[in-house]
């Protein structure tokens, strides 16, 4: 059975009767495969299962897409439901940011924040860690999992867990894609039928990429300049960044490495802003 909680009175009772190991899966919603994969690794794992559905104003800066991020409420319910998932936990934003009292926002460190996404989205990266810090320990999760598709977010919750010596396990799941390769986004609902398949080319580039460092045709810069050139010839997709970044802090790769690092895209196709990376 599914529980729809909104109180955080209602979530530290249903902690209190629940089977660990908690699993919490935080999301804001308009679910997708993505985040059923997520959904379906937690249930493997742990005794009982949270997921939030929160779409959380502090990681939206003035003017983007935060009034008009896809929610469909009823379509989320139904998913949970069939996934057996246990809990779900969809606060009002005053439940979680109450107006009373004065916030106090999470800063990531500049290396992990003043580059990739954090460049173009100011708040997006502090949003996150401070609704996630919130998120944790309100549902006091023995294991929290995060798509690899957020590659930069995941180092920003692992930092978090880590600063903030908060006892969850962060798991990290493999990006999920449509058919053609384009990774699964609840924003992809902006995009009609000739435009994903525009965007699958994002992922292409970056499966070109891996292919020329691998076979040693070019170093991992050569190969992102090659992916960009490749990206240019379609005048609607406008690439905000395409780079590779090392696996163990996302630094940026100058040694001619052939393995070890990923890389990371950004670029929007008309006015919807899609992410995908790849490791190599
Ligand atoms: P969101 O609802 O977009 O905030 O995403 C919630 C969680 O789902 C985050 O941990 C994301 O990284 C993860 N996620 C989103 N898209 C995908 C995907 N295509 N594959 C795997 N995980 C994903």
């Amino acid at each position: 059975m599914t529980t729809l909680i909104k109180s955080l009175n209602d979530i530290k009772k249903a902690i209190n009767i629940s089977k660990r190991d908690i699993g919490f899966v935080p999301t804001m919603g308009a679910l997708h495969d993505g985040h059923i994969s997520l959904i379906k690794a937690c249930k493997q794992e742990c005794k009982t299962t949270f997921v939030s559905i929160f779409v959380n104003p502090k990681q939206f800066s003035p003017g983007e897409d935060f009034d008009k991020y896809p929610r469909d409420f009823e379509a989320d319910l139904k998913i949970c439901k069939e996934l057996n998932v246990d809990y779900i936990f969809s606060p009002d934003v005053s439940e979680i940011y109450p107006e009373k009292v004065s916030e106090e926002i999470v800063t990531p460190p500049t290396a992990l924040t003043e580059m990739l996404c954090g460049l173009s989205r100011k708040d997006f990266f502090p949003g996150v860690a401070t609704v996630v810090k919130k998120l944790l320990e309100i549902v006091t999760p023995d294991y929290a999992y995060f798509g690899e598709k957020d590659l930069q977010q995941l180092f920003v919750i692992r930092w978090l867990v880590k600063e903030y010596k908060i006892p969850t396990f962060i798991r990290a799941c493999p990006i999920v894609r449509e058919k053609n390769g384009l990774a699964c986004s609840s924003r992809n609902r902006y995009l009609n039928e000739d435009k994903k398949k525009l965007a699958s080319h994002i992922h292409k580039s970056l499966e070109m990429a891996r292919r020329d460092v691998r076979s040693g045709i070019f170093t991992a810069s050569k190969a992102a300049l090659e992916s960009l050139v490749y990206l240019s010839q379609f005048p609607d997709i406008k690439v905000e960044y395409l780079e590779s970044r090392s696996k163990e802090n996302l630094e940026k790769v100058t040694d001619g490495r052939t393995k070890g690092f990923y890389f990371l895209v950004a670029a929007r196709v008309g006015n919807v802003r899609l992410i995908d990376n790849i490791e190599v």
